[in-house]
């Protein structure tokens, strides 16, 4: 059936298309009594056009998503399905399956932009930005710039006027860059790097990779501060606000030189209390908009010379970051201050409460294992008090014996992340939150079912 079925629906979608492109050169071109705007005719963007729509029109049974980049099956391009589904077209369900809520990955938002499919579509000719640069000599498109500081400041989340922004291949890349540009260079005494428990792992597993002469993890602020005397101690502190994986709003602990990490300090996840103002801010664009995959990240600098140190980390390491990227990017943040972020933001944290409202009443019902307490806090942007929604649950297994928790949760079909990655006890798990609605949907199966055993009956969903 498939190939005929797809040959048909791949006319009438070219038809279908080539008609609503004749529409609207008519309606704009054609005498349609309005003030006429004359546009080109398509011409190399249309087949670009119809080939991304095709793809994106394979359906893999609801269970997955064919890309244009993707591999290619007889002659078409494949599907690549959900976790838990299988075949050609996605359609074979593996009913034992655990649910994965190991990674981070923000795909909650998806739905989003396929709700914006029309704004937030990118058109990339063959000769676009061939040069290593832009006409003023930069690596960054002002443009781009113009619109990370218009998002920050109809959140209200951050402040940006007389600072320096600096582009990274997602904020990962901007961590180390930090790190370089914070240390005092001097080999003969490395600067001393901690954040506190628990912690973001890639932030003393990049220290400990680049062995740098010029600085070292030390680990946790609050044991380093009882061993040493912090005041004339140079010292880089990652403080991270909201907190992976706890969700807290973080504060420096040992007050010298800090880098925060602010990739969850966006209305979805945390009410905005007040615009973050600190001398070197970490924002990331996958948990801003949830495009993890584009790999881009931004810092906000005080000083000059933190900056240029930051940028010129960036420039020797990669001389910038894709121009592609940096189009995408703008493309995706013009949408997300429509209607002064209100769309995105709305959706976005109606999207989070609801999986806290959902896992709160699971949890509620267990002895056996606990979840972060959440705090109401005054939103400014929302302009009303709310509670948090972090990106994750941070799950403690309560009983004395169960000091395995990731062990706990794997036996009930769950795979988290081990409390040890993050520099605490395995007594906790992070469950990842952010993840898609069907990914959301096994989880909170499977804690269902683990919970109800406890309370001494089997309940499915
Ligand atoms: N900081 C924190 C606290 C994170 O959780 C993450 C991603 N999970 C990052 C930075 C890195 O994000 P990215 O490289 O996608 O920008």
């Amino acid at each position: 059936m498939g190939k005929t079925k797809r040959y048909c629906y791949g006319v009438c979608l070219r038809i279908s298309i080539a008609v609503n492109i004749l529409f609207s050169i008519n309606l704009y071109v054609g005498g349609g009594g309005g003030v006429e705007i004359s546009s080109p005719s398509l011409s190399w963007s249309e087949k670009a056009a119809v080939e991304a729509e095709e793809v994106a029109a394979i359906s893999c049974s609801g269970h997955g998503r064919a890309y244009v980049d993707g591999l290619i099956f007889e002659g078409q391009p494949a599907c690549e399905c959900f976790q838990c589904y299988g075949g050609t077209d996605c359609s074979e369900l593996s009913s034992e399956c655990a649910a994965d809520a190991n990674s981070g990955d923000p795909v909650f938002l998806e739905p989003f932009w396929m709700q914006h499919a029309t704004d937030s579509a990118v058109v990339i000719s063959g000769w676009h930005r061939m040069s290593y640069h832009y006409a003023d000599g930069t690596t960054t498109s002002k443009e781009l710039e113009n619109y990370i500081r218009k998002v920050h400041s109809v959140v209200g989340n951050a402040v940006t006027e007389g600072r320096y922004l600096v582009f990274g291949i997602g904020s990962t890349q901007l961590l180390s860059a930090a790190v370089y540009a914070l240390s005092s260079g001097n080999s003969s005494s490395p600067s001393n790097v901690l954040a506190s428990i628990p912690f973001y792992p890639m932030y003393k597993e990049q220290t400990m990779f680049f062995k740098s002469e010029d600085f070292q993890f030390e680990g946790d602020t609050n044991s380093w501060q009882s061993n040493n005397s912090t005041t004339n101690m140079d010292v880089v502190e990652f403080v991270t606000s909201p907190n992976n994986p706890d969700g807290d709003l973080k504060q420096s602990v040992l007050g010298g030189k800090t880098i925060h990490d602010h990739a969850y300090f966006w209305p979805h996840f945390t009410p905005i209390p007040a615009p973050a103002d600190h001398d070197l801010m970490i924002f990331t664009l996958s948990k801003l908009t949830g495009h993890a995959g584009a790999r881009f990240g931004w810092a906000i600098i005080k000083d000059k010379e933190v900056y240029e140190k930051v940028l010129e980390y960036i420039l020797i390491a990669d001389l910038g970051i894709s121009r592609d990227t940096q189009l995408r990017v703008l493309k995706l943040l013009k949408v997300a201050v429509e209607g002064d972020g209100k769309p995105l933001f709305e959706f976005s944290y109606s999207k989070m409460r609801s999986r806290w409202d959902r896992l709160t009443n699971v949890f509620s019902k267990s002895t056996r294992f606990s979840i972060q307490k959440r705090h109401p806090l005054h939103c400014n942007f929302f302009n009303e008090t709310r509670l948090p929604s972090p990106a994750y649950a941070w799950v403690k297994c309560e009983r004395e014996e169960e000091d395995d928790c990731g062990a706990v949760l794997q036996a009930g079909k769950i795979i988290g992340r081990a409390g040890s990655k993050f520099g605490t006890s395995d007594r906790y798990t992070r469950l990842s939150l952010i993840k898609s609605q069907y990914d959301f949907e096994l989880l909170i199966q499977r804690l269902t079912e683990l919970v109800s055993l406890e309370n001494g009956h089997s309940e499915t969903m």
